[in-house]
């Protein structure tokens, strides 16, 4: 898993650095795609219930699932969340970023940025051996909340290893103390989605597109976690 892990954070770096003002979320997938290939991995999106790319890509209001397209041209100011899925050997590898798009993105996506990712690594302190889900739940909203922002509800973490998508379902919202006891040797997709105002999202007609219901600007990070004797490791760095 941290060969797969090794792979996605490869196709992201490859990611950031193609998101420029003119860029097409196409234009994202195409190196995403190269680059995973190129390693001898296989997407791990593209195909799954359907979806028809290697990437997710997510625009300003767009919280998740969001589909390339050459016709998505990225606009100095946007913000791009990128989700991306790697198997090697039969073991995934998830993570995702928020990117913003050129120099000119309002301080208020900033501070969205920023506090999505530093609740995802609250979220990650919070792992160890007999820790619970809640408690890593409780971290993220922590840190959401105390920022003025929402995190999502209709999507969560999961459970990863030789599927994508395992049981627990790890949501980033939760009472500390409450729910599953972490164990050594769990692995763990940990996602937080947060939006910059109310927590509601919507499905757009395509059938995958999420939606902060009220327009507002969305961000999502993630890692890859596996529960260690001691703590944790983050296998998609
Ligand atoms: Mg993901
Ligand atoms: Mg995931």
């Amino acid at each position: 898993m941290r060969r797969a892990g090794h792979v996605v954070r490869q196709a992201l770096n490859v990611v950031r650095n193609a998101v420029k003002p003119g860029a097409t979320t196409l234009d994202l997938e195409n190196v995403a795609e190269a680059c995973i290939r190129d390693l001898g991995a296989r997407p791990a999106f593209k195909g799954y219930h359907g979806f028809p790319c290697v990437l997710c890509t997510s625009v300003n209001s767009e919280v998740v699932h969001g589909i390339p397209s050459p016709k998505r041209v990225l606009r100095e100011g946007d913000i791009v969340s990128v989700d991306c899925g790697a198997i090697v050997d039969g073991f995934y590898g998830d993570a995702a970023i928020t990117v913003p798009v050129g120099d000119r993105v309002a301080p208020e996506a900033t501070r969205l940025l920023r506090v999505t990712e530093a609740s995802l690594h609250a979220g990650i302190a919070a792992v160890r051996p007999g820790a619970t889900l809640g408690d890593v739940g409780a971290a993220v909203q922590k840190v959401v909340e105390a920022e003025g922002f929402s995190v999502v509800r209709d999507f969560v973490g999961h459970g990863i290893g030789s599927h994508m998508h395992e049981e627990p379902q790890v949501p980033n919202f939760g009472v500390a103390g409450r729910g599953m006891k972490l164990r050594a040797g769990m692995v763990i997709a940990i996602e937080p989605m947060v939006n910059a105002g109310k927590p509601d999202v919507l499905v757009l007609d395509d059938g995958w597109t999420a939606v902060a219901a009220d327009g507002s600007l969305s961000a999502h990070f993630e890692h890859t976690v596996a529960v260690t004797d001691t703590g944790s490791r983050i296998l998609t760095e």
